[in-house]
């Protein structure tokens, strides 16, 4: 069954999700009894009052998540049944797809149709992927001596913090959840304040699903009082990290504080799109342009915001960016299975976006279209769809993370000059190059400083395809094989015979 506007207004009024942080496999108030608002940035409406975790609910849940580790009730759960309990758990993330579909819908304003057909079946590959995994990885018997025995064992961190943003609330997790979970880590997930319903659920689920009490913990609250506590926390042998830059270089910082955990990071970016004269679907290019701008209101660390567009062909993909803008990203209720465009996802976050607006006009750029607030939706954080024209590459536009629908067109000379002024930037997460000549493309793919390319499309890969940055976009490698590397750690094992 289809559901329509009315049905999800409907669950809307009716939701009465668990509030409370998640630890040792059951609800419980925060220590202090703490509660925070969470929004709904469409209507300005309260969606839920949440436990406000602070440090001594943390060391709750670290505690819990050592206990279970050293028991090896899941650290050392026979791979075959582990597997089991996370084929189980993605199961019934499907079974409740609708479910999760609202709760982040309703935080941070994604169309609820983007839930249905990007994060929700983006989270369940990779959950799936991971546990596929698990009876497959290996250790080594290495070439020693004749009479030694020596091998490297492959064995779980242990415990495993994991922060998050709100952009993919449910997605942004299960990309970390499920390789520490699959590699027999226990983890306590801090989700954004924004968006902190659907990692409740997610933790409920998990146990659900036969995955032991103590493994997965969620403490719910802000960055300072829970995130904080979290990565200074002696008790803690990683944390995976997604956020801004910022916070990131936090995360260093608290490790090095602290106890010298692993830090991996995912952060921003300023993702350059190349548009060479010889490419031969210039109208492709542009439909890709924009929703690699405009997809997720913009709100996408590897959104394509700089478009740096040959000469030769600048006014016809203005033309044409231009066109396909029109009918592909209207704002519109999240709620409604039509809408292709929600509202950003607070107060704040709308006039950090309008800010922006005002510095490209203020430092020269060319307002091509957009650059407000749409008319009718005064009520709600929303930004319209926004093009500059005529960009350098030294405005701020270009070079800061809007983190909103905001596209800039960059002209450029030639190939050299595309691929200096992509790389003019702190940041190295997504880049693509839309051309027909091989020899362009397999340069650039060589030259580029980003941790992903993609020739001829945007957005596209599936669990195998490493997600992560070069340069200050972070240093860790999301979905992929190598993901299970961030997870684990290796023993070398020496047996002497002689
Ligand atoms: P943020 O860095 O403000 O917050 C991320 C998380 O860190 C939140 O859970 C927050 O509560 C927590 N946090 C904040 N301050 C903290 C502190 N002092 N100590 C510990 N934890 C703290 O980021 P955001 O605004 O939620 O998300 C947007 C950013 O995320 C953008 O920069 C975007 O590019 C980035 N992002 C990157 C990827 C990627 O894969 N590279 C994916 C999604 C989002």
């Amino acid at each position: 069954m289809t559901l329509t506007l009315k049905d999800w207004q409907a669950r809307a009024a009716a939701l009465k999700p668990d509030t409370r942080l998640f630890i040792d496999g059951t609800f419980v108030d925060a220590a202090k009894g703490g509660k925070f608002e969470t929004v709904n940035p469409a209507t300005g409406e309260v969606v839920a009052e949440l436990a406000r975790g602070t440090a001594e609910d943390v060391d709750r849940a670290v505690a819990s998540a050592r206990k279970a580790f050293k028991s090896g009730v899941w650290s050392r759960m026979a791979p075959s049944d582990r597997m089991s309990v996370m084929r189980r758990f993605a199961d019934l993330i499907e079974a409740h797809a609708e479910d999760f579909a609202l709760l982040d819908t309703l935080d941070m304003g994604k169309p609820i149709s983007d839930m249905l057909n990007i994060d929700i079946p983006g989270s369940l590959m990779t959950i799936r992927f991971f546990a596929e995994t698990i009876d497959k990885m290996e250790g080594v018997v290495t070439s020693t001596k004749a009479d030694a025995l020596h091998y490297i064992l492959r064995q779980p961190l242990g415990v495993c913090g994991i922060v998050v943003p709100w952009n993919y609330p449910l997605m942004m997790a299960a990309w970390k959840l499920a390789p520490a979970l699959s590699c027999g880590n226990s983890v306590v997930l801090k989700p954004a304040e924004q968006s902190p319903l659907s990692a409740l659920l997610l933790a409920r689920l998990f146990c659900e699903a036969g995955g032991p009490a103590g493994v997965f913990n969620v403490v719910t609250g802000f960055g300072e009082e829970t995130g904080k506590p979290l990565a200074l926390h002696m008790d803690v042998d990683k944390i995976g990290f997604t956020g801004s830059g910022e916070v990131g270089k936090l995360m260093m910082v608290y490790a090095g504080q602290s106890n010298m955990k692993r830090v991996t990071t995912e952060c921003g970016g300023k993702s350059p799109q190349i548009v060479l004269a010889d490419c031969d679907d210039l109208e492709k290019a542009a439909t890709f342009g924009v929703a690699g701008i405009y997809g997720n209101q913009g709100e996408v660390c590897s959104a394509g915001s700089r478009i740096l567009v040959e000469r030769k062909v600048y006014d016809e993909y203005v033309a044409l960016f231009t066109e396909a803008a029109k009918g592909m990203h209207v704002p519109g209720n999240p709620l409604d299975p039509a809408t292709t465009m929600g509202p950003l996802v607070t107060p704040e976050q709308q006039a950090r976006v309008l800010g922006y607006i005002e510095k490209g006009k203020a430092e020269g750029a060319k307002l091509a279209f957009g650059g407000g607030v749409p008319a009718g939706f005064n009520a709600g954080c929303y930004v319209e769809p926004t093009l500059f024209t005529d960009v350098s590459n030294k405005m701020t536009i270009a070079q800061e993370e809007i983190f909103g629908p905001v596209a800039s067109i960059i002209p450029v000379d030639d190939l050299d000059h595309a691929i200096a002024t992509a790389n003019d930037t702190i940041y190295g997460l997504a880049s693509a190059i839309w051309t027909s000549n091989l020899k362009s493309a397999h340069r650039f793919a060589q030259e580029i400083e980003a941790g992903i390319v993609w020739v001829n499309a945007y957005e596209a890969g599936d669990a195998t395809t490493p997600w992560g940055g070069f340069k200050q976009s972070g240093n860790g490698r999301d979905k992929c094989l190598e993901a299970l590397t961030q997870y684990t750690q290796t023993k070398s094992v020496w047996i002497e015979l002689s």
